[in-house]
């Protein structure tokens, strides 16, 4: 098979600057600053990785990773903006105002065969922290894509992994065995559905027929590790695409339980989660904010609207109150699988508790609403259910156009007349409030 085993003495393909397309315009001054002062130093200083990849393929790179075989320690006394992090294996953050420029020492793959004592009995890796040469660091990256080193010293790219090639044909290859790699990190799946989406590349067969074989590997994979993974794959602007990629895969089963279930069985379902996908890819392209709570919201909505039914045929209470238990018991167990900081869970079920209050149209309460801190996000939530026809045009129009009134207006679209009010505050000025004041 191409590109097996570990061959770390390989020689690559060193391209020169004048066969690739990687200019230095494409490269952040604070990398640059940083590349140069080590080579002027005298060690070996490489970009690699995703911002090797996506200027190769004319995309605007965001971060920029620096490997190196000096130390972590010899880096720090190169910068005095450089703070080295992480205990098992150190890496240095150069900082230059808010952007932060990794550099990592060249490390060893931790692929031996005969070396039991680094894998579990899965084959996760559990030891990768032996610093190595640039033809040892090669063979611990994921894709070819994803293995290019560019030169400080003559701009050349260095290729091991024929990775340049897999860039043309448009190719996510895993570096070596897949089934090995997969086992050994298993969220190299969700990596080849992220960039899949992302550049618009194939997943290659033989990637393909190990993920199938390995799916099940993901319930091994730490909580936390997951919600970074679901921010990645939901925020970069390709939600739908990688949507569409988990699901083909089975990758989706794995990371939301409930909601993959209430998917295979109710279509609707399946286009008020699109609708919301593409809301957010449209978001993601204007440069507008995106929180994971809202698609949160979306993913378990199906599974919490289920079990608030079944909660309220058991015991009296509000719709309202029923969503928010729902939404309770559902989020506590899809933490089994990802991690969701509370910060999020929070607003998420104030904002799908909210959903109720939308059908009433008069009073004070219903006008109040629009002044509900969740109140966007849940009329957001709202247009996408009537989107669907989950809920009618004229609540929805209702609610897109009280948001457009003065506050008088609002009165008077709420039904809330003034004799009411006054009423109610002569028979208060009548009752003597216990704090004394009308506050
Ligand atoms: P992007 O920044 O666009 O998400 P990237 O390729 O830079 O993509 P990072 O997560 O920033 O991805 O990782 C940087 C590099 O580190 C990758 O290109 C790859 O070479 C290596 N890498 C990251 N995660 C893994 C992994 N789980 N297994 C093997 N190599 C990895
Ligand atoms: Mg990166």
């Amino acid at each position: 098979m191409k590109n097996s085993g570990k061959p770390s003495s390989k020689k690559p393909k060193i391209i020169p600057r004048a066969a690739h397309t990687v200019s230095r315009n494409d490269i952040s001054g604070s990398a640059l600053k940083v590349l140069y002062r080590l080579h002027k130093s005298g060690y070996q200083a490489f970009l690699v990785g995703g911002c090797v990849r996506d200027a190769l393929l004319g995309l605007h790179p965001k971060d920029f990773d620096i490997a190196t075989n000096a130390t972590p320690e010899e880096v720090r006394s190169l910068f005095s903006n450089c703070r080295l992090i992480g205990r098992r294996f150190r890496l240095a953050h150069i900082r230059f105002g808010r952007e932060i420029i990794e550099t990592a020492t060249f490390r060893a793959a931790a692929i031996h065969k005969d070396d039991d004592v680094a894998h579990d009995d899965e084959g996760r890796i559990l030891r990768d922290n032996v610093y190595g040469t640039i033809d040892e660091d090669v063979w611990r990256r994921d894709f070819t894509c994803n293995a290019l080193y560019y030169n400080i010293a003559d701009f050349s790219i260095w290729d091991f992994t024929d990775g340049v090639k897999d860039i043309e044909r448009r190719r996510l290859v895993l570096i070596g065995d897949p089934v090995q790699r997969l086992r050994e990190d298993p969220v190299r799946m969700l990596r080849a559905v992220r960039f899949a989406a992302k550049l618009d590349f194939t997943i290659d067969d033989s990637v393909v027929a190990a993920m199938h074989k390995n799916v099940g590997l993901l319930t091994n994979v730490p909580a936390a590790r997951l919600f970074d993974e679901f921010m990645k794959l939901f925020q970069s602007g390709h939600a739908e695409k990688t949507f569409d990629l988990l699901r083909e895969h089975g990758l989706f089963a794995e990371m939301f339980p409930a909601t993959d279930q209430e998917l295979n069985e109710d279509d609707t379902f399946v286009e008020f989660v699109k609708a919301a996908l593409q809301n957010s890819d449209r978001r993601v392209a204007a440069g507008k904010s995106v929180t994971p709570m809202f698609l949160l919201g979306v993913f378990l909505w199906a599974p919490i609207k289920r079990i608030a039914a079944i909660r309220r045929s058991e015991e009296k209470m509000s719709e309202a109150q029923s969503l928010s238990l729902a939404a309770y018991e559902i989020s506590s167990e899809q933490q089994r699988r990802i991690a969701i900081p509370r910060r999020f869970t929070v607003p998420m079920r104030e904002m799908l508790a909210l959903q109720p209050r939308f059908q009433t149209m008069r009073g004070r309460r219903a006008m109040n609403l629009l002044e509900h801190r969740r109140f966007r996000a849940a009329y957001d939530f709202m247009m996408l259910l009537s989107d669907v026809g989950k809920v009618d045009e004229e609540i929805a129009d209702f609610w897109t156009e009280a948001q457009t009134l003065s506050v008088d207006d609002r009165a008077e679209r709420f039904q809330i007349d003034a004799k009411p009010r006054a009423r109610r505050r002569r028979r208060r000025r009548r009752r003597p409030s216990k704090s004394g004041s009308r506050a």
